[in-house]
């Protein structure tokens, strides 16, 4: 029995999409992607056939000479239309006609002004959670998966990619056409296409990295340690199967840190730094590879499954080229991070359990920090529990038993109990995945780092200022939990202090101004508001927009600032980025 996914119209009962061969022709002028897309299915089917969809203008569905007869059903917020392709009498393959929307949810079309370099536009889908059916009629649930082939024709100079194999292309006058495939099957989410301006290098034998180029010289340098992240999660996790990790640098709107396409990581350009400190990000994306795009959750009420073991696998690969005290200071910041995510964005406790139920809900409300977070720690304390030599054993056989295929929570539950009996007696399980909160059973951490900037924040709070010299050796993660321990409100004085105390007027690392920002808005420090929207304007990353947005909605002087900093700004960001600070705004009345 098939498992009901909330949020997708597919009936796996009827059949299964194997492969769709797509013709993709973008059109920068109008917006649009004219789409032939050749749909093989597992078996013949008969009857009906249900595909999500969202926004699409479907012009013809048709199975060699026959037409097919289809109907839409009115459009759900969440959902989108259901396509029903009706009347079938033993079909195994149908094409489909269609045009995309100018709005399409996971389309983002970016003038060149919006680039880096100035003169040629930009485009980048972002599928996840269930976006790809704005793209494409599809079975749009991660517990289906395809393989394709397709041939994307863009006007000259521009380059296309694909979250697949690059297998050719052509010029003639106007345009260029490239090819790609697809072998491994993937979910739809996983679908993923960028058109721009885009160069590659080279950075080891199965690595590279695809940027404009203005940039790509400084991302090959940031990002040199990709081929030994990729051979220390082969240890792991087992051998690769996706071929080449190439890395693609996205515009600054992009609204993720990045994106686990296979084959080519979607990244936010704000880990560039030229110091090769804020590359965690690529150790989560690449570990995506096993857990999510080879091992899936069955639905998005089980992300635990993709995020809490991605993020434990990333910690894995970090503590060998970063060491163990950088794992219990970024653990400190997750977890600090996750439960004001738990207080003040999660408005029903419900969404704080791992294992969570989105029936009528977005999947965006419940893909919280907690999944990440709770799901890495209920991991953690798995491995402490027997031992990590059994743990690794454990990891290596789930990933060899579920590859290419999906499964829920309660799946890996009887898993677990095959295999790693000993843990139901040591954790408790059901608490960890089905009961909302932190439990109280999570390991401690142990930070020298943590407790030096502890100890300095107690005395500020005993009104002593911290000067230069007990500062000076602070890295960005200490400065950043510094300000996130500030009381709520402080004086001006000492926001203009804090300014310059760590030179925030200078540092331009988005996060770190976040937290700046945050505790200047709630003291009322009005002069910082133009640095405020600047950072707005240089990064649609939503954890760092989203927290500075959250905190001017709840204070007074800012409320009726947000708004028109929105709409300013709108024009720049992501559909996706649009729509969560809709909802927000619409949340907050305004
Ligand atoms: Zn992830």
């Amino acid at each position: 029995m098939p498992v009901k996914d909330p949020h997708s119209y597919a009936d796996l009962s009827q059949g299964l999409i194997k492969h769709i061969d797509f013709e993709i022709s973008v059109d920068f002028e109008t917006r649009i992607l004219a789409i032939r897309a050749e749909y093989i299915l597992v078996e013949p089917v008969s009857g009906a056939f249900y595909l999500d969809t969202r926004d699409l203008d479907i012009e013809r569905v048709y199975s060699g000479d026959t037409e097919l007869e289809w109907t839409l059903s009115e459009s759900n917020e969440n959902l989108g239309q259901r396509l029903q392709l009706q009347n079938l009498e033993k079909i195994q393959g149908f094409t489909i006609d269609l045009r995309t929307s100018p709005a399409a949810e996971a389309l983002q079309w970016m003038t060149p002004q919006q680039t880096l370099g100035g003169e040629h536009p930009f485009l980048y889908s972002q599928c996840q959670a269930i976006s790809a059916r704005s793209i494409f009629p599809c079975q749009d649930t991660p517990a289906v998966r395809f393989t394709y082939a397709a041939s994307v024709t863009v006007s000259k100079p521009l380059t296309a990619m694909m979250a697949a194999e690059a297998v050719g292309s052509q010029q003639d006058e106007n345009a260029n056409t490239f090819q790609f495939k697809m072998p491994q099957p993937i979910p739809s989410y996983l679908f993923a296409l960028v058109v721009g301006n885009l160069a590659f290098q080279e950075m080891g034998p199965r690595t590279g990295v695809y940027a404009e180029p203005e940039q790509l010289e400084a991302a090959a340098y940031e990002f040199a340690e990709n081929e030994e992240k990729l051979v220390e999660a082969e240890k792991l996790f087992g051998p690769y199967k996706w071929d080449r990790y190439d890395l693609l640098i996205l515009p600054p709107s992009f609204p993720y840190g990045g994106m686990e396409n296979p084959r080519l990581t979607f990244l936010t350009p704000m880990s560039i730094r030229g110091n090769r400190l804020h590359t965690d990000i690529v150790s989560h994306e690449l570990a995506h590879a096993w857990t999510g795009n080879l091992v899936t959750n069955a639905t998005w009420e089980h992300a635990w499954l993709n995020e809490g073991w991605t993020t434990y696998a990333e910690k894995r690969i970090s503590e060998v080229l970063y060491g163990q005290d950088h794992i219990q200071i970024t653990n400190y910041i997750a977890r600090v991070s996750m439960f004001d995510v738990m207080e003040h964005v999660i408005t029903d406790p419900k969404f704080t359990c791992l294992r969570t139920h989105l029936e009528g809900v977005s999947p965006d409300e419940g893909f919280t920090l907690v999944s990440y977070t709770k799901g890495y720690t209920f991991l953690a304390l798995v491995e402490q529990a027997v031992g990590r030599e059994a743990f690794d054993v454990f990891i290596q056989k789930y990933i060899n038993a579920f590859a290419f295929q999906s499964l829920t929570t309660e799946e890996f539950i009887d898993f677990m109990r095959a295999e790693l009996p000993s843990v139901f007696d040591l954790v408790n399980v059901q608490e960890w995945l089905y009961e909302p909160g932190f439990p109280e059973s999570a390991p401690e951490i142990q930070s020298r780092q943590v407790d030096e900037v502890e100890a300095v924040s107690d005395n500020y709070r005993q009104d002593t200022l911290p000067t230069k010299e007990i500062v000076k050796d602070w890295d960005w993660l200490q400065k950043l939990i510094f300000l996130r321990t500030l009381p709520a409100t402080i004086s001006i004085e000492d926001c203009r202090y804090f300014e310059d105390l760590f030179a925030l007027d200078e540092d331009t690392y988005p996060p770190l101004l976040r937290e700046f920002y945050k505790v200047c808005i709630r003291s009322g420090y009005e002069q910082i508001y133009p640095q405020v929207k600047a950072l707005f304007s240089a990064t649609g990353r939503l954890a760092v927009i989203m927290p500075v947005f959250r905190t001017m909605l709840a204070t007074e002087w800012t409320q009726a600032l947000a708004r028109p900093l929105f709409e300013e700004m709108r024009e720049g960001y992501h559909p996706h980025t649009v729509a969560v600070f809709e909802r927000f705004l619409k949340d907050a009345g305004m």
